[in-house]
C-alpha cells in the first residue's frame, strides 16, 4: 500500500499513519520527496481498510499496489527514478544513457587498467568497472585481487575522474567495497543470495543489481525489492543474458525485450551487458546498439587492454582501439535516439 501525504503534511501527522500502521505489522518505508512524503506500507493489506488510513489528517491520497514488488514498481510510483552521482553523472529517466566500462577482472599490470580507464574517459565514459572478488565457475581460475584491487580501482578514479562499479560477493566484504566503490555490484550469481541483497540494502551506496541467468523478470525485480525494502532505493538493474537452450554461438541469450518489459511495469533505471550477455566479441556493438534504441539508460562493456591474455572473459572484452572505434559510433547513436517516442531522430 502506498499512501501519499500532502505537501503540507506535518511530521506528527507522517507519524499517526506511520505508528498506526506499524501496529498492524506492516514494514514501513518512508520516501521524503522535495514536494511531498510517500510512505510505502508492505504487510497484509486484509488487516487494514484503506479508507480508514485515507480519512487521517495530512493524507492525500491511499493505492493499493496488485505487484508483489510494491518498490520497485511503477504502480507505487510513476515517475522514472534517477539516480544522482555527487560529479552531477545520473543514470535512469531521460538522461543520456551512461557507459561503464573496464577488463572483466582488475589484474596486477595497473598500468593495464589505467590505459583503460584513460580511454574510457576520452571517450566520454562516465564510470570504470572491474572485478576485485570475481565469482568464477571453476575454483582453479583467477580469483580476483580483492583490496589490492579496490585500491587500484580507487586509483584510477583519482586520476580519471571516473566512477567505480564494483562487485561484492559476501556480506562481510560490504562495508569495504562500499568505502571504495561508488556503485556496489551484486552478480548474476548472488541475484537471490538475500542476505547479500539485505547487506546491500543498509549500505549508502547505490546498486547495480545484475539478472541472474536463469531468473525471471518477476524474480528480478522482487530481487530489488529486496534491497529497496532494506533502506536502499538506488538500485540500477541490468540485463546481461539468461541461460538458453543454444549456447552454440552465444554464452547466454541476451534478453532485449526485458528493457521495455522492465520499463513498463518499474520505475528503476535500466541498463544492458552484451559482453555477458554473449561472450563473444563480435557481438558487443549489435547488441549494445540494439539495447540502447529497446531503451537501456545504460551500458556495461568489458574492455581490456590485452584480452588475449585476460585472466578472465577475455573473449567477450573488446581492446583499447575496438572500443574506441565502437565507442565512437555508439555515441553517435546515443545523439540519435529520441526517448520520448522510442526511435531515432530523422
Ligand atoms: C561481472 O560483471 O563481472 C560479472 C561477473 O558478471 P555477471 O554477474 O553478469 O556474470
Ligand atoms: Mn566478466
Amino acid at each position: 500500500m502506498i499512501i501519499v501525504m500532502e505537501p503540507k503534511a506535518t511530521k506528527e501527522e507522517i507519524d499517526v499513519v506511520k505508528n498506526n500502521l506499524e501496529k498492524k505489522g506492516f514494514k514501513i518505508v518512508l520516501n521524503h520527496g522535495d514536494v511531498m512524503t510517500v510512505i510505502a506500507a508492505i504487510g497484509d493489506k486484509r488487516l487494514v481498510d484503506p479508507a480508514s488510513i485515507a480519512s487521517f489528517e495530512g493524507v492525500r491520497s491511499v493505492k493499493l499496489i496488485q505487484e508483489p514488488y510494491k518498490l520497485a514498481s511503477r504502480e507505487g510510483k510513476e515517475e522514472d527514478t534517477v539516480i544522482e552521482f555527487p560529479n552531477g553523472v545520473k543514470i535512469g529517466g531521460l538522461e543520456r544513457p551512461v557507459m561503464m566500462v573496464g577488463p572483466c577482472s582488475v589484474e596486477k599490470d595497473f598500468n593495464g587498467l589505467l590505459r583503460v580507464a584513460v580511454a574510457a574517459r576520452e571517450m566520454g565514459c562516465q564510470f570504470l568497472r572491474g572485478g576485485a572478488f570475481k565469482p568464477r565457475t571453476s575454483p582453479y581460475e583467477f580469483q580476483g585481487l580483492e583490496e589490492k584491487a579496490l585500491e587500484y580501482l580507487a586509483i584510477a578514479r583519482e586520476k580519471t575522474g571516473l566512477l567505480v562499479v564494483t562487485e561484492v560477493m559476501d556480506t562481510a566484504d560490504v562495508p569495504m567495497v562500499e568505502d571504495y566503490a561508488d556503485v556496489v555490484q551484486i552478480g548474476a550469481r548472488n541475484m537471490q543470495n538475500f542476505k547479500l541483497l539485505k547487506a546491500v540494502g543498509k549500505c549508502g551506496k547505490p546498486v547495480l543489481l545484475k539478472r541472474g541467468g536463469a531468473a525471471s523478470i518477476r524474480e528480478f525485480l522482487l530481487a530489488a525489492e529486496h534491497i529497496m525494502c532494506n533502506g536502499n532505493e538506488k538500485v540500477i538493474l541490468c540485463e546481461r543474458g539468461i541461460k538458453s537452450f543454444d549456447s552454440t554461438f552465444t554464452r547466454n541469450t541476451l534478453d532485449l525485450a526485458a528493457i521495455p518489459i522492465i520499463k513498463k511495469y518499474s520505475h528503476l533505471p535500466i541498463i544492458a551487458d552484451p559482453s555477458h550477455g554473449t561472450g563473444r566479441r563480435y557481438l558487443i556493438e549489435p547488441m549494445a546498439k540494439a539495447a540502447l534504441v529497446a531503451g537501456a539508460n545504460g551500458l556495461m562493456i568489458e574492455v581490456h587492454h590485452d584480452p588475449e591474455n585476460a585472466s578472465s572473459d577475455g573473449a567477450q572484452s573488446l581492446s583499447i582501439p575496438q572500443f574506441k572505434d565502437m565507442q565512437k559510433r555508439i555515441n553517435k547513436l546515443i545523439g540519435r535516439i529520441d526517448y520520448d517516442n522510442q526511435q531515432l531522430k530523422d
